[in-house]
């Protein structure tokens, strides 16, 4: 039987839209979509936008569909398969395995994970932690999360809240969060921070350039004005820099990995201008007796759909083809 005739059903629901792949053990999408994800529907929306799109792929490629992963933020519990309290979604103690499966119509599997988590399967399945038994995956989007790989095995913890790190504080002077904390790590290493301390700093200046263009200011925008050199951008760069090198430096004492695998939209546009300055930071917070070598690779996954689907090749415990004949 050919095995590459199997295909994962991945589905990586965000704040703001719902990624869908089809895709098979070699890790090709066979198919892809992206829908707006409406905040209140709740149950009906699982049952209608997520249940409709998987049944025209039921539809379509019948028993070769092998299962299902279905990726969310926020605090979940994969065993009940209920996401607990997702702030992004507006959603608490929402069932969706039992709303999805009770939709569907074909019984399938369905794994549910963190969204980091899944990407973090995701990689190591298919793109940038192939055959690497130990890393560490940092998602640097909208917000900041992490997830690893360690001895092969992914990270959850007791509670599956490992590597949940994007709300630990570190300074105690830093600037406030919208979770009522202070310094913590999302405030700088995320979208949302960098454009909020992008606004201070401008606001600061005084300077009327700077006033025009600070209510609108995007991440992209800080992005190419840095490129550009502009005092305010670089500053922010080199923030961004101290603080990514300081974290993969705690994450490296703690878990010791082969890799560091920076993913999220953010994370993919600063990782050719700032790794170099990550490792030298992350190099000075280090033991200085540890020689180790640690790598640093950018994301390569085309959607992070894939991350949820590879929920499922991991979950079954089957290697897919994609990790076959190597090393
Ligand atoms: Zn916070």
């Amino acid at each position: 039987m050919q095995r590459d005739r199997y295909y994962t059903i991945g589905i990586d629901i965000g704040g703001t839209k719902i990624a869908f792949a089809l895709i098979d053990d070699k890790g090709v999408v066979r198919e892809d979509k992206k829908i707006p994800t409406r905040l209140t529907g709740g149950s009906e929306f699982i049952q209608n936008e997520i249940g409709g799109q998987v049944n025209s792929f039921i539809q379509k490629y019948g028993s070769s569909i092998m299962g299902i992963g279905l990726a969310t933020p926020g605090y979940i519990d994969p065993v009940a398969g209920v996401v607990k309290n997702a702030v992004n979604l507006d959603w608490k103690n929402v069932h969706v395995i039992d709303v999805l499966k009770n939709t569907i119509e074909k019984p399938l599997p369905i794994y549910l994970q963190r969204d980091t988590a899944a990407e973090t399967l995701g990689e190591y399945y298919f793109g940038a932690g192939r055959n690497c038994q130990d890393f560490v995956f940092l998602g640097i989007g909208t917000g900041f999360g992490a997830g690893a790989l360690t001895s092969g095995h992914l990270l959850t913890g007791s509670h599956n809240m490992a590597l949940e790190i994007g709300h630990l504080s570190v300074d105690e002077k830093g600037p406030q969060c919208a979770c009522g904390n202070v310094g913590c790590i999302e405030t700088i290493l995320s979208g949302k921070g960098l454009v909020n301390r992008a606004y201070d700093l401008f606001d600061a200046s005084h300077d009327p350039n700077y006033e025009k263009i600070k209510d609108s200011i995007t991440a992209r925008q800080i992005l190419s004005m840095a490129k550009a050199h502009d005092p305010i951008a670089e500053e922010l760069m080199r923030k961004m820099a101290k603080s990514l090198g300081f974290v993969c430096a705690m994450l490296k004492s703690v878990i010791d990995p082969e890799r560091f695998i920076i993913g999220g939209g953010l994370g993919k546009a600063i990782f050719n201008m700032l790794t170099g300055e990550v490792e030298e930071e992350m190099n000075t917070h280090v033991f200085k007796l540890d020689d180790r070598p640690t790598g640093f690779y950018k994301s390569s996954l085309k959607t992070s759909a894939m991350g949820a689907a590879a929920m499922v090749w991991y979950f079954n415990n089957i290697l897919p083809n994609s990790l076959k004949n190597k090393n």
